[in-house]
Order: structure tokens, then C-alpha cells, then sequence
């Protein structure tokens, strides 16, 4: 099974619970750049403080400031044997900079979790309800999906073009029925 796994997919998609869960049953850390912000948001660090208005506002943390932070996790040696990309890459430059500072091998395999924009935003909202993250909000979201459409649904033609597969997943079901298609999708493609 592909150890250098890349989620994509829109926001809402299900991605952060995916991802976590694929994780654990691999054995590989999973790598979000969300929960790192919002870490270093959340420590007032430099980085921090340079973020949180930014992500207050459904836009993108500057290329470089994203770049350096998971070249250095990637550096630690939980990540020598595989991980999980969640949120990273986000744009073309962004892919671009991990291939360059990893000679284009950080990435094996790339799994799309597709789901409709209706459906998205009615997930967000809900979730706005439950646990108050603060880029929930529908102005918010609605920017955070078209930040999606425009920098990072170009990366689902920008892996295959480089000889790196992406798989569709349905991402409607029960979180139990989403992970089961995305294993046995990996399954297949080891074949
Ligand atoms: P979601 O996928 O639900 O929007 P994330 O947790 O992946 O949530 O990201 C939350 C916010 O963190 C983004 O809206 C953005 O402001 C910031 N962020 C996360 N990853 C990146 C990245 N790779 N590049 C730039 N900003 C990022």
C-alpha cells in the first residue's frame, strides 16, 4: 500500500475525520496543516499570529510560511516511513515546492473525496453549531470553497500529469462506508 498518501478534497468533504482514521490503521502520522495553524494560533507563536486573521478569513497562510512549516514535520523521523498529507499541498505552488525539495517522491498516491457543494456547506454550518471553529461561518465558507475551486482543484490534474494517481471517493455515507470505499480503493490500486 502507498505510504505517501495526499488528501484532497473540498472543504467539509470529510477530509481531517479521513485522514485520522487512515492514518492510525497505517501506522504513519497524519499530517494536517490545519491542526498545525491552529496549534500555533492557538500558542500565539510568530507563525501564529501571522495566521490567525488570515485563516479567520477563509483565505490561504502564505506559500512560504505553509512551505517551511511542513518541510520542517516532514523532516522528523515519524515521517521517514510515510504519511498523510491533509491540506498540503493547497496550491500549485505549494505542490511545486514539496516536489522540488523532495525531488517529486513526496507524494504516491492522491485520494479525492468528492462531495457537493450544497452538501458541503450544510455539513459546515452544522458543524459551525457544534463546535465553533471560528472559520465556520457561511461568508467564510463560502470563500473557503472557492479558494478550493480556484488554487487547489487544479492539483487533480497536476498529480496525474506527473505519473501519481488520484482516486475518487465518494464522500456521501456514513463515516464507516467513506473509509471502507477508501480502503478498498488503495487495496485495488496495489493491486
Ligand atoms: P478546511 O479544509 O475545512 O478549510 P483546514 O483545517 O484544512 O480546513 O484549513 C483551515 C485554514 O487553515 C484554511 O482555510 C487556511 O486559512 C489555513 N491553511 C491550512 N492549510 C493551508 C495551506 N496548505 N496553505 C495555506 N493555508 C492553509
Amino acid at each position: 500500500m502507498g505510504r505517501r498518501i495526499l488528501f484532497l478534497g473540498p472543504p467539509g468533504a470529510g477530509k481531517g475525520t479521513q485522514a485520522a482514521r487512515l492514518a492510525r490503521a497505517l501506522g504513519v502520522p497524519h499530517i494536517s496543516t490545519g491542526d498545525m495553524l491552529r496549534q500555533a494560533v492557538s500558542e500565539g507563536t510568530e507563525l501564529g499570529k501571522r495566521a490567525d486573521a488570515i485563516m479567520k478569513a477563509g483565505d490561504l497562510v502564505p506559500d512560504d510560511l505553509v512551505v517551511a512549516m511542513v518541510q520542517e514535520r516532514l523532516g522528523k523521523e515519524d515521517a521517514a516511513c510515510g504519511y498523510l498529507l491533509d491540506g498540503f499541498p493547497r496550491n500549485v505552488t505549494q505542490a511545486e515546492a514539496l516536489d522540488a525539495a523532495t525531488g517529486g517522491t513526496a507524494v504516491e498516491v492522491t485520494i479525492l473525496l468528492d462531495v457537493s457543494e450544497d452538501e458541503l456547506v450544510a455539513r459546515l454550518l452544522s458543524r459551525a453549531g457544534e463546535l465553533g471553529r471560528a472559520d465556520d461561518n457561511e461568508d467564510t465558507i463560502r470563500t473557503r470553497q472557492r479558494i478550493y475551486r480556484e488554487e487547489t482543484e487544479p492539483l487533480i490534474g497536476y498529480y496525474p500529469a506527473r505519473g501519481v494517481s488520484v482516486i475518487p471517493i465518494d464522500g456521501l455515507g456514513t463515516i464507516e462506508d467513506v473509509f471502507a470505499r477508501i480502503v478498498s480503493s488503495l487495496a485495488e490500486e496495489d493491486g
